[in-house]
């Protein structure tokens, strides 16, 4: 927050900023999707309340989705469609935790996850990664986090900050451990159609048959450059899923109708989108990866899903700054340039920055940071 007000305060000034911080596609939402939504807004049958729960084509249609690429076998009455994954995590949450249950939560997480466990009354326990790890948990890392308090562990991969995708064999014995542990799995799969070195990463419910306590968070969001539609969706047993439903009934009611009519269109229409964004972010991530790679005193393992490079800038503390946050500051006013800083992702020492940003923008940006520091 702090980064975006201060690079919208240099740009009423007159400079010229780029940002590396947005957490979104910059693709407008394709054009077939727009087109069902605005068939839909003419359409008096979508100007009332639906379901708390989602349309039940849309259900069915998730259901249909989530078998797809998820490859686990559910049906319309496990979905429920809510505003935004966003919503999907806090009712998740809420169903599924006591006051003082610990959730174990990978670092570097996405901000909203420890919030969104602490809002239903549980405890966040940070489980520290690193890049020795791709960033990803091990068994023994869990183990050395359980009590039995523990209720639930957050998976989200692809990762948001870090870009890392765990595989199927690490799912299957992360999933193995679940189940001995007697754990809800949290797998947040909002980006699991952006990987690059395969065109989908799995998910723990496939890869781990016997685990039984997963709930799936996923929406339209990231795949389909939607962001400020809202709709997203959980998928689990129906008890947990009914259970978010009745909140959300009190707190929102359903996801507004002509934006489920668009994510309908988004899920069951062409494909092609998803495969042409994803191809332009692939050359946008070995881009930047390059550039940010090239800058002495940066280190940085290669992303391979999501739009995130997640470097280590150690390298360049010390004297001139304390830490990343200062860095992070300095790059925005000496370069022009808005990355985050990793301490807001669980990570200090580290900077997020989004190739979510067009080519020219990320030559423009990272030439400025090298020219900052010197380029090898
Ligand atoms: N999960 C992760 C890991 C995310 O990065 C985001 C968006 N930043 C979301 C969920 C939220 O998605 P939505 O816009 O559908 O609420």
């Amino acid at each position: 927050m702090a980064t975006n007000t201060r690079a919208r305060e240099l740009v009423a000034e007159g400079r010229d900023v780029i940002s590396f911080a947005a957490g979104e596609p910059d693709f407008p939402t394709p054009e077939h999707i727009v087109a069902a939504a605005t068939r839909a807004a003419r359409d008096p049958v979508h100007h009332h309340y639906t379901a708390a729960a989602g349309h039940p084509e849309l259900r069915e249609a998730v259901a249909e989705y989530t078998r797809r690429h998820s490859e686990v076998e559910v049906g319309a009455a496990e979905v429920a469609i809510t505003n935004g994954a966003k919503q999907a995590v806090f009712n998740t949450f809420a169903a599924i935790l006591d006051p003082g249950d610990e959730v174990l939560l990978p670092a570097p997480y996405w901000v909203t996850y420890p919030a969104s466990v602490k809002l239903a009354g549980g405890n966040p326990v940070l489980v520290k990664t690193t890049p020795a790890t791709s960033f990803k948990v091990t068994v023994e890392d869990l183990e050395a986090a359980v009590t039995e308090r523990t209720r639930a562990l957050v998976l989200v991969s692809p990762s948001n900050p870090t870009g890392a995708f765990y595989r199927e064999e690490e799912l299957k014995t992360i999933g193995e451990w679940a189940i001995s542990n007697r754990v809800w799995v949290v797998a947040d799969e909002i980006y699991q159609r952006l990987v690059y070195p395969t065109g989908i990463a799995p998910s723990i419910a496939a890869a781990s048959p016997g685990l039984e306590t997963w709930i799936l968070i996923n929406g339209v969001a990231k795949s389909y450059a939607m962001t400020g539609w809202r709709v997203g969706w959980m998928v689990g047993p129906r008890d947990v899923v009914d259970a978010g439903v009745r909140l959300q009934s009190h707190a929102t009611s359903n996801v507004n109708n002509i934006a489920q009519a668009a994510a309908l269109a988004a899920v069951t229409g062409p494909q092609e989108t998803v495969e042409q964004m994803r191809a332009a972010f692939d050359r946008r991530r070995k881009l930047m990866f390059d550039l940010v790679s090239g800058i002495e005193g940066i280190s940085c393992i290669e992303p391979e899903g999501a739009f995130y490079v997640f470097p280590d800038v150690t390298g360049l503390l010390g004297s001139r700054f304390a830490d990343a946050v200062e860095l992070s500051e300095a790059i925005l006013e000496d370069a022009g340039a808005a990355v985050i800083p990793g301490d807001s992702f669980g990570a200090p020492g580290f900077i997020r920055l989004s190739y979510a940003t067009g080519d020219e923008d990320i030559k423009t940006g990272l030439g400025r940071i090298a020219g900052m520091f010197g380029s090898l």
